[in-house]
């Protein structure tokens, strides 16, 4: 049985570092305890050993098909979103009062870690269901709920994100599926939706799209986009309550994507209202639509970011198994050909492969846990702290979905490299990881429109009050380590890169004033990777405090090894990853237009 995540650093991330269980002096959280949350973790796992990981391989090779219409998908989906939907894993989030546990969202991001490691495409099912959910839940009428969340929460309907139009990707505000009222409340919907994930498949009974679309007469662009509930089949009375029987509500399946990876999940193209048959429900007020799927969609992006750390962590520990084992060469000092071959994990290069590897899994996983503690955090607080709380939680969301989703695929193909040739073949899943992390950089907004949202938006919102936020966060850590004589180094290094963020935003700002917003946004992909490295340096500065303060303690010889690899990995990132934000500050403060000047047609023969 492989290993596909740590469940060592899983419990030093939620005791050590974030100390979860402080969450249950809250009311909210307050009928969980430090046992249950251990219990929910193995769970996850027996849950994710048992049922996904075992299918990954098969998945993969046998891709949905379009078939008479219907998507079909590999038989372990059925079983899959039935255990989910038994186990309450699809609800383990929602309020008791919406049938839920209440479960923390940092103990569900650590579950959905071990799912998505197990196998991505497999874990996509339910997330996506929890996902829809949660939207009606949060904004639909009582009608809406009780109609639709019951059977999506028990894992007998599926939920999708329906937005994506072949003219609207990056730009939804060009969406053109149409909404019509009718006389009784409902909606004529019109239109195409393209790659819809999980948008038709026979695993389930029936689709709840949770769509967008433009209600006639509605403004133009963004201002115009209501939110709907389009099932893919219908009560026949029509009247939205759940009663008669379920019939065809007129939406059609036209083609089922042929992927590079996140092979187990189709991704679908569908028509709506071809024989104008097709009725939708509003979900909260008109034009209101895009505000409410920011909800879902930062979500999204955070379990984006989530997934590409578990998938980069399954490659991780999978080099790391070949590496012990594979015995290639002798040591530079010794090359008698007499002496048997070490295993490559004894070249330096080797190592410094792994290293990278470990520090961008578990730097990522560190962030994420982060992300999901201010989300917990802003559901048990109230005023000035909620406020900033919800700041630093909106500031991070696009570098904790663009970081892990870029690194990781650096640090997938970096475990291709360990596995040298045998990990361009099929013989080992390293190859599907890599294809399977790559569409985390496309999907939930691309990494040059999380850039566009870094910058153009969270750094100037409410006048820089949420990087003012994120200052403070990153001084109260580098206070603690600076009294730990081994943490001086690191605490410093930290301190001069946010004076380098400081005069890398100083110069932009200074830029847009005199250049103009174009010449300010036009590397913002870079600003991104700029940030994402000094962000993540803070995360391991955070895990040193935690492994250091575990070793002044009398611990085990097999803990101290676990605690002597995090700061060596701490190390590693300081001294080999963070530097590289002075090479991109130098670009970040050139000016010089260079990208904007470039004209299309230079670019021809
Ligand atoms: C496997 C898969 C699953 C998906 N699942 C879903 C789903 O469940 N639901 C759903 O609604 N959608 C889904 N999508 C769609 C996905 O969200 C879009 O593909 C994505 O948002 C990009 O849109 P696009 O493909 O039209 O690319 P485009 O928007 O055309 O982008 C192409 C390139 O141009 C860049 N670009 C575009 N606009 C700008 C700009 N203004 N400034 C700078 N650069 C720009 C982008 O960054 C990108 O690099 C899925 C896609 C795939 C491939």
């Amino acid at each position: 049985m492989a290993k596909f995540i740590s469940i060592r650093n899983i419990r030093f991330m939620i005791k050590e570092v974030f100390d979860v269980k402080s969450l249950t002096i809250h009311d909210y959280y307050g009928n969980h305890n430090e046992k249950m949350f251990d219990m929910v973790i193995d769970e996850a796992l027996k849950l994710a050993v048992k049922l996904m990981y075992p299918v990954l391989e098969e998945m993969d090779r046998n891709q949905p098909v379009l078939e008479g219409g219907e998507v079909k998908v590999h038989k372990s989906v059925k079983k899959i979103m039935k255990e989910f939907g038994q186990g309450g894993w699809i609800a383990s989030g929602f309020s008791e009062e919406h049938g839920g546990d209440q479960i923390p969202i940092i103990i569900r991001g650590i579950a959905s870690f071990i799912f998505a490691a197990s196998n991505y495409s497999a874990s996509a099912y339910p997330l996506l269901t929890t996902g829809a959910a949660d939207l009606i839940t949060s904004f639909g009428s009582q009608e809406l709920i009780d109609t639709y969340v019951g059977k999506m929460l028990d894992g007998e309907w599926q939920g999708t994100m329906a937005l994506t139009e072949p003219q609207a990707g990056s730009s939804l505000s060009d969406i053109t599926t149409s909404a019509v009222p009718d006389k009784n409340g409902r909606f004529k919907i019109k239109g195409v939706k393209i790659f819809i994930s999980a948008g038709d498949h026979d695993g389930v009974e029936n689709i709840i799209h949770l769509m967008l679309a433009k209600i006639e007469n509605a403004p133009p662009g963004a201002k115009g986009i209501s939110l709907f509930v389009v099932p893919k089949k219908r009560f026949d009375d029509l009247d939205g309550k759940g009663k008669g029987k379920l019939v065809s509500n007129d939406i059609t399946t036209t083609s089922v994507y042929h992927k590079l990876g996140y092979r187990g999940t189709p991704a679908v193209e569908i028509s709506m209202g071809e024989k104008d048959n097709c009725y939708g429900w509003l979900v909260g007020k008109e034009n209101q639509g895009l505000i409410l799927m920011f909800q879902m969609m930062n979500e999204a992006r955070i379990s984006v970011g989530l997934a590409s750390c578990a998938i980069a962590s399954a490659a991780y520990l999978a080099a790391l198994e070949y590496t012990e084992n594979r015995p290639q060469g002798r040591p530079v000092t010794n090359k008698d050909s007499q002496i048997k071959q070490i295993p490559i994990i004894e070249h330096a290069d080797v190592k410094r492969m792994l290293l990278f590897q470990k520090s961008i899994v578990e730097g990522s996983l560190s962030l994420i846990l982060q992300c999901c503690m201010y989300a917990d955090l802003i559901k048990v607080t109230t005023g000035a702290k909620k406020e900033k709380y919800e700041l630093l939680l909106d500031l991070l969301t696009p570098v904790a979905k663009a970081f892990p989703s870029e690194y990781g695929i650096l640090s997938t193909s970096t475990a291709i490299q360990c596995f040298g040739g045998y990990g361009y073949c099929d013989d080992f899943p390293v190859e599907l990881y890599f294809r399977d992390i790559r569409i985390h950089a496309i999907h939930e907004g691309t990494t040059g429109i999380q850039g566009m949202d870094l910058l153009g938006r969270k750094i100037v919102i409410k006048d820089g009050k949420a990087g003012l936020f994120f200052l403070e966060e990153v001084k109260q850590t580098i206070k603690i380590a600076m009294k730990v004589p081994e943490l001086e180094f690191f605490a410093g290094q930290l301190e001069s890169s946010m004076k380098q963020l400081e005069k890398v935003v100083g110069f932009l700002f200074n830029i847009a004033g005199k250049k103009g917003i174009d010449t300010y946004l036009s590397d913002a992909s870079l600003f991104l990777e700029f940030y994402g490295l000094i962000v993540i340096s803070w995360q391991w500065l955070i895990q040193g405090i935690a492994a250091e303060k575990a070793l002044s303690k009398d611990s085990s010889k097999k803990d101290k090894n676990f605690y002597q690899g995090k700061l060596f990995t701490m190390n590693y990132f300081f001294r080999y990853e963070l530097p590289k934000i002075y090479g991109l500050a130098s670009r970040l403060m050139d000016g010089d237009n260079l990208t904007i000047n470039m004209k299309t047609e230079y670019f021809k023969d």
